[in-house]
């Protein structure tokens, strides 16, 4: 075996640099990290090649005074920290003197700054490591650092990197959520020459969430601004409708800084049960304001993690903040009695927090759920919406010309052949209809009429039959979908007028990123600026609200995909899209659509298809014998 040795510092610092500066996103963290501290409030990070070949992070803070410009690349050089004491009370967001030590291990560095008031500024040169270049250079006040060539020394870390849009994203998410923390400071965003976002720096949550999510998460979040127990929680929730399939939208930041707990996230989860389904994850920014000493940040290298003195209490208080706020959106909503002020620790449920055993504790809020439900299960989307935006749409298909009329018709005439609903969804059964054209070899049936407006009845020979119509037509639509998309048949409907969709950044550039597949899926559409994109075509007649609701999943999928790769994903799209255009649960049909749907399910059925695109059952039957017994006519 060798001999023990005390490591070069060329080397320790390359292995530290491996923990503080893994990738392009942690180097820019960073950076950005310095930025604030020194107090800017503007701050510019641009990377160029997913940051591997440049980054620039540019401040308007107070600068580093020239004669300790090159202190600040020893390790262990800070301006933060004096003593022991301090480190368990840290209010700056750097503090192990590492990072631009690590940094200039494994790259070129240079650095421009000038403190304010100096005549001058300096310029500085790092190659790897070691001042190759300094001299005053006039520039303007506070800081910017230039690294480039990431890791060209350390060839070994770079075969963990991935391909440049990937590192890019990894900044734009960091970044964000960074952007999300401080509103009061404006960042701007380039890569590759393009601005991706920026935030204005009005101290305005809501405004940075509008411009880094877009304009759909700005509408739909709630304020939290709750304390207790000298914790305070701010930030804001989303309604139940901005919940989506996964945790990346969900911000948690202690004491101003970017952190990740995922117990913290359940706690928040927690808070929104029974309004947000199974699988589906509520969107969140929060910051968690505690005194120092109560949080060791200190756990973690790159310091994601933390660890709380006192966890439970901690998160009792983030849940009775998130109920807190979505009661009292709530209650303001249904202009009911006065709103709690949802800062002055007042409980609405006075139950300390318990995870999940106590199943049985009320934590409902009714109003909530009939929002989720209105917004989540479907409905006749032409009630709620009302005809007007959807007749700007072409709505032209011919091989499914009867439910284009779904699409098409009003309201009214659905109820042309019934009459006027009566008492809402109570069960309306008609007179048997008998529909005997069984001239195409098709057998004979008679329609009995529609239950609950979500299941039709018919009878034939001697059974009597159940179809759930949202099942069997999505099944129709996904069979038929599948059929153009593998003949390549071009299925785009184009929409009157286009739709401009305002996407958040994240999702637009998954769309950028995978345009052919929008395309091959029957989209057109182009960038538009900013963060939206606009809709030439689609591939279902949809109002606008749908076809981005579309979008957004598809490109939610896509960037799964990345993650784990899905064999069947075009399948996968292609029920995305039948869910959406197929008729809804709660609809009226008039008799001809049923007519038309029960033909389309015996057809199906003779091709052996009996369920839905997910397996539930399109059908059921109860044969006379099975009715007499049960009205014990028969034994
Ligand atoms: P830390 O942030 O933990 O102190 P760093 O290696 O990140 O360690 O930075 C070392 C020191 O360099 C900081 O303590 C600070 O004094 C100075 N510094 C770094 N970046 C900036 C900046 N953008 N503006 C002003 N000072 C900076
Ligand atoms: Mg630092």
């Amino acid at each position: 075996m060798n001999s023990i040795q005390i490591l070069p510092s060329i080397v320790s610092d390359k292995i530290a640099a491996g923990e503080v500066a893994e990738r392009p996103s942690a180097v820019v963290k960073e950076l950005v990290e310095n930025s604030v501290d020194a107090g800017a409030d503007h701050i510019t990070v641009e990377i160029k090649k997913g940051g591997i070949e440049y980054i620039r992070v540019e401040d308007n803070g107070c600068g580093i005074p020239p004669e300790q410009a090159e202190i600040a690349f020893l390790r262990h050089a800070t301006s933060k920290l004096r003593n022991i004491d301090e480190l368990y009370e840290i209010h700056t967001m750097g503090f192990r003197g590492e990072a631009l030590a690590s940094i200039c291990a494994v790259a070129e560095v240079e650095l421009i700054t000038k403190t304010k008031g100096a005549d001058e500024g300096l310029y500085l040169r790092m190659q790897h490591a070691k001042p190759t270049e300094k001299q005053s250079m006039p520039c303007g006040d506070g800081t910017t650092m230039i690294v480039k060539n990431l890791f060209s020394n350390v060839p070994a870390r770079m075969k963990f990197l991935k391909k440049d849009s990937t590192e890019a994203g990894y900044v734009a998410d960091l970044l964000g959520r960074i952007a999300l923390s401080r509103p009061d400071i404006a960042f701007k965003y380039i890569c590759d020459d393009k601005e991706i976002f920026s935030t204005n720096g009005d101290g305005n949550l809501k405004n940075a969430v509008l411009r880094i999510y877009g304009l759909d998460h700005a509408r739909a979040v709630i304020e939290v601004d709750y304390t207790e127990e000298n914790i305070h929680v701010k930030g804001v929730v989303g309604k139940p409708e901005l919940a989506r399939g996964n945790r990346t939208r969900q911000t948690l930041f202690v004491n101003g800084r970017y952190v990740k707990n995922h117990v913290a996230a359940k706690v928040v989860e927690e808070a929104y049960r029974n309004s947000i389904m199974v699988g589906r994850f509520p969107f969140f920014v929060l910051d968690i304001r505690l005194a120092p000493e109560l949080v060791d940040v200190n756990v973690h290298p790159a310091k994601t993690e933390v660890k709380f003195a006192n966890e439970k209490q901690i998160y009792d208080v983030c849940y009775h903040a998130v109920r807190n706020a979505i009661y009292s959106n709530d209650e303001t909503q249904n202009e009911k009695t006065e709103k709690p002020s949802s800062n002055a620790g007042h409980r609405l449920n006075r139950a300390v927090f318990e995870p999940r055993e106590a199943e049985n504790t009320v934590r409902t809020t009714p109003g909530i759920v009939k929002e989720y439900m209105k917004n989540t299960i479907p409905t006749g989307r032409s009630e709620v919406l009302g005809g007007v935006k959807k007749s700007s749409f072409l709505a032209e298909n011919k091989e499914d010309n009867i439910f284009d009329s779904f699409e098409n018709k009003g309201v009214k005439s659905d109820f042309a052949l019934y009459g006027e609903p009566q008492n809402g969804g109570a069960a309306q059964i008609k007179m048997e209809q008998p529909c005997d054209d069984g001239d195409d070899g098709e057998k004979s049936f008679s329609i009995v009429g529609q239950v609950f407006d979500t299941y039709v009845l018919y009878r034939s020979g001697d059974e009597l039959f159940m179809i759930d119509q949202h099942a069997a037509h999505e099944r129709f639509r996904f069979e038929s979908l599948k059929k153009s998309y593998s003949n390549r048949e071009k299925f785009s409907q184009m929409l009157m007028s286009p739709a401009v969709l305002s996407l958040g950044f994240a999702e637009k550039q998954t769309v950028k990123d995978n345009l052919t597949e929008f395309r091959n899926l029957g989209f057109e559409l182009d960038d538009f600026g900013g963060t939206s994109i606009i809709v030439h075509g689609a591939p279902i007649v949809a109002d606008e609200k749908e076809i981005h609701d579309l979008v957004l999943e598809l490109a939610e999928a896509m960037h799964e995909r990345r993650k784990h790769p899905v064999a069947d994903f075009e399948e996968r799209a292609l029920d995305m899209i039948a869910c959406k255009y197929a008729i809804k649960a709660n609809k009226k049909l008039t008799y001809e659509e049923m007519r038309d749907l029960i033909k389309k399910t015996d057809a199906m059925e003779k091709d052996g298809i009996k369920t839905c695109p997910h397996g539930r059952p399109i059908k059921i039957s109860f044969s006379k014998k099975d009715i007499e017994k049960m009205f014990k006519r028969r034994i």
